[in-house]
């Protein structure tokens, strides 16, 4: 039996609210809906959830998803060991068994043929066959579950199916607003708030860049990087330029853009 304690989120994680998220997701969880979380790598998605857990004082069960991934890594398999054949819940199966909040981080990355699985947990059923064991798991009442989305790379070959999107309730996520994130800054890198507003003012040209070259502009959690190796006494320009340049592009125009910005700011 999996010990759900040890997915209890047992310190309260800061979160710095964007809008109404936090009220709007308790409502989808008093009435057990499936929720999914759109925006860009690094926005704050996953630490949100994290903060929802932790208020609702539920445990989380997360799995990063990858295209390697098959159903059986979602909902368990049958494993030989020396007294023989032994069923082993995947992380759905415990987390629906057990009551806890299932997020499944970066859901567009795993097949649609391993996304069906979760079809049958998301509507009135709330169930799920474990059709190599022959049991069909009810889920507990407590179950929700949660996916994360990046709508930047959709494309032909990875998108949910449609049948899949409309099971979910969703909220949009986008990099917070300059003044939020300065705060996020500060508390997460410990920076002043003047270095901080540097940092943010340089993410602020990097997504003026998306669509001209960049793929996706810096992440919060970049900045974050940044912010931290500053905090420890790399030079700003050094800490930004492991943290905020040479990760997110080896294009040469962009690479001086940025350095330009960087260059300015501090
Ligand atoms: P993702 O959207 O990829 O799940 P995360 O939730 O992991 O991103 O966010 C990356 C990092 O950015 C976090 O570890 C945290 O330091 C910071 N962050 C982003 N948004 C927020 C926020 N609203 N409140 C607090 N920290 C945030």
């Amino acid at each position: 039996m999996t010990d759900l304690s040890e997915y209890r989120v047992r310190k309260e994680p800061f979160y710095q609210p964007q809008g109404h998220e936090v009220s709007l997701f308790a409502a989808a969880y008093r009435r057990r809906l499936p929720v999914m979380v759109k925006g860009p790598t690094g926005c704050g998605k996953s630490r949100f959830i994290e903060y929802m857990a932790w208020q609702l004082d539920r445990p989380l069960i997360t799995v990063a998803c990858n295209e390697d991934m098959s159903a059986s890594d979602l909902v368990g398999r049958y494993l030989l060991d020396a007294g023989g054949t032994r069923w082993i819940d995947g992380p759905l199966t415990v987390a629906a068994r057990l009551g806890a909040i299932c997020y499944l981080d970066e859901v567009v990355e795993a097949r649609q043929d391993t996304t069906v699985v979760i079809h049958s947990l998301t509507d009135h059923r709330r169930a799920l066959p474990l059709d190599k064991k022959g049991e069909l798991v009810r889920a507990h009442p407590d179950f929700q579950l949660v996916i994360s989305y990046n709508p930047g790379y959709q494309s032909l070959m990875k998108d949910l199916k449609s049948s899949t999107k409309q099971r979910f309730a969703a909220f949009d996520f986008a990099y917070p607003p300059p003044e939020l994130e300065t705060e996020i800054l500060v508390r997460e890198a410990g920076v002043p708030a003047h270095v901080a507003a540097q940092l943010v003012c340089i993410g602020g040209v990097a997504r003026k860049l998306k669509g001209h070259g960049l793929d996706e502009g810096i992440s919060t959690r970049l900045l974050v990087y940044a912010g931290v190796l500053i905090q420890d006494g790399v030079t700003p320009q050094d800490a930004c330029r492991m943290a905020l340049v040479t990760p997110i592009t080896d294009d040469a125009d962009i690479r001086a853009t940025l350095e330009h910005a960087i260059r300015a700011t501090f």
